[in-house]
């Protein structure tokens, strides 16, 4: 395969190219970016790889950056854009089911390709247009698969993230698990507990965004990965995992607090089991915070009272997206919708009196009394009990 032209990405890059293959040596654009490109679709990272070793690498180029010096990764710095160039390497054995003992510089692009994941991540593309298929990668993006590079069971083997990565791709190209790679993903699944979590959590993101993300998670129960994921196990269930799965056909997540809201906090947890999953997956403050906040409400939302919602309005968006991908009944949704948009206030900041100024009027006297009286006053006007108005309030206060 060929192609005379490159989206604008690649092509600002060849120069890149060009100028290592001057000095003597192959360079490539490799990975997801040659994937994309033959799928037409958008290009997010441009990744070179090269037979030249970092230090010939920083001998060509002026302006470099070691971002990854020991796995053979230099940024070269062109017209303000970065590119990562990672020598031709293959990685020796794998004892702990996750990172090779040691990477090896080679100067042969076969041997570089051998060594990634999956057949439509193995092309490489010359600076003359050529695409370098040594797996049959195209065949495989015809037929829209996702199959391992050489035998399955020994790549899963050696790295078992590869596993959550094969669920991954096929849920964000719509492709489909190839019969072997399958087999051996049902083999090898326990061993995803040997992987941090921190890297399961990036490809499992990646994995509810996708664009089949509902066939993503019924791969997940179909090969039992789901029994190995973090947290403790059983607390998923399948059925929970497999009804999100019918949700996630029609309408994808588009943010990832939403994401795992919808996983982990409408999977039927008791509070304290949802806070043992969120903090498992070491999930970030963010989405632990919205999680925790907005479970119960999208577990029951036609019982979210008005002051329920004023207390969550600041993840406003995060809940109307969750109710809609879980397709809640169209008038409770438009209930949270309106209740949300005509809230008389979203904090107590935007209370028409303060405490300072009530102390300062003589309404009231610093301490407990005074906490518990501005409570009172937030409630009755969230409730529209009050008006947000300094006489009203006044006269609430000298009531109260
Ligand atoms: P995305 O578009 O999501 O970034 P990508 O294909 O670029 O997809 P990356 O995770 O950025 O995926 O990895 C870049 C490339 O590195 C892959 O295409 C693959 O060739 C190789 N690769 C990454 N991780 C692994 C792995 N665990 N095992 C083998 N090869 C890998
Ligand atoms: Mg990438």
């Amino acid at each position: 395969m060929h192609f005379d032209q490159v989206p604008s990405e690649l092509e600002a890059a060849k120069p890149i190219l060009e100028k290592i293959n001057d000095a003597g040596f192959e360079a490539y654009f490799v990975g997801g970016c040659v994937r994309d490109m033959i799928l037409g679709q958008a290009i997010h990272d441009v990744d070179i790889a090269s037979s030249a070793y970092p230090k010939e690498i920083k001998e060509i180029f002026q302006k470099t950056v070691d971002t990854g010096i020991q796995h053979g990764t230099v940024m070269v710095l062109d017209h303000g854009e970065g590119y990562e160039i990672t020598t031709f390497r293959t990685e020796s054995t794998y004892t702990d089911f996750r990172r090779p003992d040691s990477v090896t510089f080679v100067r042969s692009l076969s041997e570089d390709l051998k060594r990634r994941d999956f057949t439509i991540n193995a092309f490489a593309l010359a600076a003359n247009g050529d695409v370098i298929d040594h797996f049959d990668g195209l065949t495989d993006l015809k037929h829209k698969q996702i199959k391992a590079v050489g035998v399955a069971h020994e790549r899963f083997t050696e790295d078992a993230l590869r596993m959550m990565r094969a669920l991954r791709f096929a849920s964000k190209l719509g492709f489909s698990i190839e019969e072997k790679t399958r087999d051996a993903l049902k083999d090898l699944a326990p061993n995803l507990e040997k992987i941090a979590i921190e890297r399961i959590q990036v490809e499992f993101e990646k994995l509810l965004m996708g664009q089949a993300a509902g066939d993503g998670l019924r791969d997940l129960v179909d090969v039992d990965l789901l029994s190995h994921m973090p947290g403790e196990a059983g607390m998923m269930s399948a059925e929970h995992v497999l009804h999100l799965a019918k949700h996630l056909d029609k309408k994808q997540p588009k943010t990832l607090p939403v994401c795992w809201l919808l996983y982990l906090g409408t999977a039927g947890l008791s509070a304290d089991e949802l806070q043992k999953e969120l903090h498992s997956y070491k999930l970030s403050r963010e989405i632990m915070g919205t999680v925790t906040r907005l479970a119960p409400i999208v577990q029951a939302p036609e019982k979210a009272t008005v002051w329920d919602l004023y207390r969550v309005n600041d993840l406003s968006d995060a809940l109307v997206e969750a109710l809609a991908i879980l397709e809640v009944d169209e008038a409770v949704r438009t209930r949270v919708r309106e209740t949300l948009s005509s809230l008389a206030i979203r904090s107590p900041r935007e209370l028409a009196l303060n405490g300072g100024q009530l102390i300062k009027e003589g309404l009231a006297t610093p301490g407990p009394a005074l906490g518990n009286l501005l409570k009172q006053i937030e409630h009755a006007v969230v409730l529209n009990e009050l008006d947000n108005d300094a006489e009203a309030i006044r006269a609430f206060t000298k009531e109260a």
